[in-house]
């Protein structure tokens, strides 16, 4: 399934909107989120917009989605401890905003004292 109006990660990616970009390899896109929910909250974006959501990209690209997932790993290993939260928000009710797949990797830095809540997945 497409989507025919960019979305805001595609003009991200197009370089028509500014964001922290902390990484890039040919299908994936990493920035900073602009309204960060933990101390480190990343989001890791397939460059194609053609998915809109984690099942799609299940469905249509398994090894897309495995080069996402092992981009959180990535940058995990890189801001926080290694250690991570992965969310993929499904559906308007589910808090999706941006039709256009993406993860969210939240983490903490344990060696700096700061950890995520445990219980506060879902509010
Ligand atoms: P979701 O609600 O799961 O669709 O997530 C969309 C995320 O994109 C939210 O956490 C927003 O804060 C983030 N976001 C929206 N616009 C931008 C932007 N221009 N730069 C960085 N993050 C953004």
């Amino acid at each position: 399934m497409s989507n025919s109006e960019p979305s805001v990660f595609t003009k991200i990616i197009a370089r028509e909107i500014p964001a922290e970009i902390v990484f890039e390899s040919d299908t994936v896109i990493a920035i900073r989120d602009i309204a960060p929910k933990a101390p480190v909250h990343l989001l890791v974006i397939p460059k194609t917009q053609q998915y809109r959501t984690v099942g799609e990209l299940a469905a249509g690209d398994p090894a897309l989605l495995a080069d996402v997932v092992g981009v959180a790993q990535s940058l995990a290993d890189e801001h926080t401890d290694s250690e991570f939260r992965l969310v993929f928000n499904t559906g308007e009710s589910a808090g999706q905003t941006v039709f256009h797949v993406h993860a969210h990797v939240l983490g903490a830095s344990v060696s700096s004292g700061q950890s995520l809540t445990e219980g506060s997945l879902a509010e």
